[in-house]
């Protein structure tokens, strides 16, 4: 593809490309794209084509995902942090390793997501960078960064329904979901967790596999340092004490706290130092580290890497199964679909969305395959196959697809799986329509039997 930037970097050690950076294209620079947007009459709208030129360039759809999201309360600087993630994924392959070089210049602004200081609210809704960062994990396997940026205020009873939203949203499509809270981990906090929990339990009764990945919180402008450290080991430390209950806890809290574990393979939280005066308040501030606390930078050298170095990075996993980009996309749509009402989902439905995704997604994957094997024999360049071979052919590829089909793991069951095979059966059918009449238009002997050709013909 000629429209799309490329920047190759090549890592020390063995000459491979690492890492490929991809825009959307050459006429823009990278930016954030508003995929998914709360209107002014609370509903929520998915931008499907601004997330499809994102993900469906031919060298980012077959890739499994990594989707890094950062959701919380604004002004709390999860943009601003967003912002170092950048300048880490863009950084080579040799700065990432063991070095704090990554992290740029001492006086260069930081730029990338908007951030700002102010109280002036942005619209809700999810962003997404429209660089994705092609990388390698460590065990070799090739995928694609996403990054996602979260907006909005808890500020009345309208916009805590749209919060609540997207931070359900933001939490059902990544795989590592930064909980970004300040100065403490609240009671409040962890009641946003709660439609998870249902759904979870529900997951889990269903399918045993954990539904979400990692949850990490994150706790800025932590000021008790010497009740528990900065960084991960006092975060552990402060999330146990908020997660743990006693006999005399109240027994909504007791279930909340252990449902929330069952919710995602692995909780974490981080406790971040105040950036300094001038981060917090400056209104000349921009962002070069050289106005920032040491403190805080010494932080954000082990909190990034943590979470962002190949050997951390959690892969998207949907009923226990890695996602692709263009999966992706289908999640996205069918999450969007149940909180277009005006009340927050019942967990159930969130199910019911996964589990249509899954199995669209497993849809579309066999018909790619069918496609495939098909264009293999009697594609566009190939020549006139005899008909009985193509219906051979065509049936041994259906059945192929078909396999392949009832052999994923899906979720929603048997009979749920029933009317998506129908529908891969007739899409293959149809498909093979199309096929044959391309076919028959390779054959030049009858072709030239009929009238109008024959008519050209003469008159030539
Ligand atoms: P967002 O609304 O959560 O995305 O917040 P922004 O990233 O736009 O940051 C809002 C303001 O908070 C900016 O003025 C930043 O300089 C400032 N800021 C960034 N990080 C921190 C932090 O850790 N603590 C404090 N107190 N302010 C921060
Ligand atoms: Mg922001």
């Amino acid at each position: 593809m000629s429209d799309i930037r490329q920047r190759k970097h090549v890592s020390k050690e063995d000459n491979s490309i690492e890492d490929v950076i991809q825009t959307e294209d050459v006429s823009s620079k990278p930016h954030a794209v508003q995929v998914v947007l709360a209107n002014e009459d609370h509903t929520f709208s998915l931008d499907e084509e601004a997330l499809k030129r994102v993900l469906l360039r031919d060298e980012v759809k077959d890739r499994y995902v990594c989707v890094v999201s950062v959701a919380g309360a604004f002004r709390h600087g999860k943009s601003f942090l967003l912002d170092f993630f950048l300048r880490f994924m863009r950084s080579k392959y040799e700065l990432k390793q063991n070095t704090s070089q990554w992290l740029g210049s001492e006086d260069t602004p930081l730029d990338g997501f908007s951030w700002r200081g102010g109280s002036e609210r942005d619209t809700t809704g999810i962003l997404m960078w429209s660089e994705i960062f092609l990388t390698e994990l460590a065990t070799g396997e090739k995928v694609a960064v996403l990054l996602l940026d979260t907006q909005g205020t808890w500020d009345s009873e309208s916009t805590v329904k749209e919060c609540a939203t997207i931070f359900a949203l933001s939490t059902m499509i990544s795989s590592v979901q930064i909980y970004n809270l300040s100065s403490n981990i609240q009671e409040d906090d962890l009641q946003h967790l709660q439609l998870f929990t249902e759904y979870g339990r529900l997951a889990l009764e269903g399918s045993g596999v954990t539904p979400f990945q990692r949850l990490q919180f994150l706790v800025r402008d932590w000021r008790f340092p010497y009740e528990a450290p900065y960084g991960a080991v006092g975060g552990q430390q402060i999330l146990e004490k908020r997660l743990k209950v006693n006999e005399n806890s109240h027994q909504e809290l007791i279930s909340l706290r252990k449902h929330i574990r069952s919710c995602f393979s692995e909780i974490a939280c981080f406790l971040m130092p105040h950036p300094g005066i001038k981060v917090a308040t400056s209104p000349t501030f921009d962002g070069r580290l050289t106005e920032i606390d040491s403190e805080f930078v010494d932080n954000l050298k082990i909190l990034v890497p943590m979470l962002l170095a190949p050997e951390n990075l959690v892969l998207k996993k949907i009923n226990g199964e890695k996602v692709k980009a263009k999966d992706f996309v289908q999640y996205c749509k069918c999450y969007m679909e149940i909180y277009k009402g005006n009340e927050l989902p019942e967990p159930k439905s969130m199910l019911v969305a996964t589990a249509e995704a899954n199995n669209l997604s497993a849809v579309a994957d066999s018909k790619d395959m069918y496609v495939q094997l098909m264009e293999d024999v009697c594609g566009g360049t190939k020549p006139f196959l005899n008909e009985d071979l193509m219906e051979q052919e065509h049936k041994k590829f259906k059945d192929k697809a078909l396999n392949q089909f009832d052999n994923k793991k899906k979720m929603g069951g048997e009979s749920f799986s029933a009317k998506y095979k129908e529908q891969l059966e007739k899409d293959i059918d149809d498909t093979f329509t199309q096929f044959k009449a391309h076919n028959e238009s390779k054959n030049i002997f009858k072709a030239a039997r009929t009238p109008g050709v024959f008519f050209g013909i003469c008159v030539l």
